[in-house]
């Protein structure tokens, strides 16, 4: 099966922050990866903005040098070049009122207008500003705004109210690249797109749910940014949430952004408080050489590395299946899963010996994107009646072959959906509020109990007290490697 690459609509793409490690790591190689595939029309255009002097042929250079370091081998061949030709700049300080009308005077009226804020969150308000009081965005241009929204409710509130002043909601694209994911998507296609699951997907027949993000890299480089986050700003409060939220919601009536957000949003308004109880912190130890205090240049750092929670949520779908979060930096695998484990039958009639087991639905976000579904069968043989659990291997390529294989990276999606102009895939203002509402009051009652984290090892699974989360419930996490 040959998968269908249906080119966009002519496009000005500006993107502020344009030689920012975002832009060079992971934007312009998604843009280049779609130009290849044939999805960008020639009349496509893309200008970098900064602060930096640099012509056209400057910034060309600049991210020639970031393809090399960035690009696999064999993506660089001849169509390269012609990707970097359609790269224009403008030297623009986001704060200073220089380089606008020479923006301006670049925008084509019959091009769609896409603004990528890529750029710390204290200058989208004055980028939003600056847009508008030089005449440059039209009323259906589109903004794309990166994480973190915010720090808390407050400064999320004061965002979006920023960003309102200027825009409207229906232009505001708010970036959470774990959306983007093709298994992400394929977890609505799965369970709305077939009738096996979903009469399943209740706490009458799961058991319970896990939600794993784990990280083999420490935050060597970037500790004393990270130590002003934390594992629960930096991961739960967007990523994590955004997964619970698909894994947890009720069917939309349709495949629209309003009604797949209205559905999100009600599963992060029926959340439980989380019992500080149900709740592990931890840092990593110099098992491996430096530890997290090392990494946060602050000795007396009360930030958590890693953080695993039990979470209810209080609706008549899963009244009484916990989920289980977890995430972490500096662990022994990277791994981002997750895990619907369903009840055992309610009676075997297989011998004791033979073995009863759950059935479980795994779908894996990295590092290779894909589903699989433990069922039993019998263990072939002419040794009696023993159970054995095998994978249903839903690892798309051979099925639908070789292209499958190329999953294309979250940004190539999420960017081309922004020229589209279909926001089913970004998060809209009041579910970030939310899920920043059910945030603070836990981070509140830490720094008001003066909770500190525990350590765990470097390169382990994470903290003992961890284990005992999920063991106290008669429960297991799911092995890491
Ligand atoms: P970065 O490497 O520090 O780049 C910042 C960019 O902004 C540079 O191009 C810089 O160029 C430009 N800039 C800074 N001040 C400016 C001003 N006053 N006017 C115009 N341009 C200005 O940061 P980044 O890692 O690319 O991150 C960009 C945004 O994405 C941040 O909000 C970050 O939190 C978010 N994000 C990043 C990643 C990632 O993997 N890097 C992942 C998720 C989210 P000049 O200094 O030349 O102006």
């Amino acid at each position: 099966m040959v998968s269908r690459v249906i080119p966009v609509d002519p496009f000005d793409l500006v993107i502020f922050g344009g030689t920012g490690d975002l832009a060079r790591r992971k934007i312009l190689p998604a843009l280049y990866r779609r130009f290849r595939d044939g999805q960008m029309p020639d009349e496509a255009r893309i200008i970098g903005a900064a602060r930096a002097d640099l012509d056209a042929g400057g910034y060309r250079t600049e991210i020639r040098a970031a393809f090399d370091e960035f690009l696999h081998e064999d993506e660089r061949d001849d169509r390269m070049e012609a990707f970097l030709e359609r790269l224009d700049y403008l030297p623009i300080d986001a704060m200073g009122d220089g380089g606008w009308p020479d923006l301006k005077e670049k925008m084509r009226d019959g091009a769609i207008q896409a603004f990528y804020f890529s750029v710390g969150p204290s200058l989208f308000g004055a980028l939003a500003e600056r847009l508008h009081s030089h005449g440059i965005a039209r009323d259906d241009a589109r903004i794309v705004v990166e994480k973190p929204f915010g720090r808390d409710l407050a400064s999320a509130k004061e965002l979006n109210a920023t960003l309102a002043e200027h825009f409207d909601e229906t232009q505001i694209y708010r970036i959470d690249h774990y959306l983007g994911k093709e298994t992400v998507q394929n977890l609505m296609a799965v369970r709305f797109g077939n009738v096996l699951f979903e009469p399943l997907w209740n706490a009458q027949y799961v058991d319970h749910v896990q939600i794993t993000v784990a990280e083999e890299v420490s935050v060597e480089g970037r500790g004393a940014y990270y130590d002003k986050s934390g594992a629960m700003r930096d991961m739960v409060q967007n990523h994590l949430m955004q997964l619970l939220c698909l894994t947890a919601m009720e069917p939309p009536s349709k495949f629209d952004p309003d009604a797949v957000r209205d559905e999100k949003l009600k599963v992060i308004r029926a959340l439980d408080p989380v019992d500080p109880g149900d709740i592990v912190r931890g840092q990593y130890d110099g098992a491996l050489g430096a530890s997290y205090l090392d990494h946060a240049e602050d000795p007396a750092s009360r930030t958590e590395s890693y953080i695993a929670m039990k979470l209810h949520i209080s609706n008549w779908r899963w009244k009484g299946t916990p989920f289980y979060l977890r995430t972490g930096k500096r662990l022994k695998a990277r791994k981002s899963e997750i895990v619907v484990t369903f009840k055992e039958t309610p009676h075997s009639i297989f011998d004791a010996d033979a073995g009863s087991r759950a059935n479980v639905l795994s779908i894996r976000l990295q590092p290779d994107e894909g589903m699989d579904l433990r069922v039993t069968i019998k263990e072939p043989g002419p040794g009696g009646m023993r159970l054995v659990d095998v994978p249903l291997d839903m690892t798309f390529a051979e099925a639908l072959g070789p292209d499958a294989a190329h999953v294309p990276d979250a940004y190539e999606r999420l960017i081309m959906d922004v020229i589209r102009g279909n926001q089913t895939l970004f998060m809209r203002g009041d579910e970030v509020e939310a899920a920043w509402a059910w945030t603070d009051p836990i981070i509140d009652g830490w720094q008001s109990r003066g909770d500190r984290p525990v350590t765990y090892d470097a390169g382990s699974s994470g903290p003992e007290e961890a284990l005992m989360l999920l063991h106290r419930d008669g429960r297991r996490w799911r092995e890491l490697s």
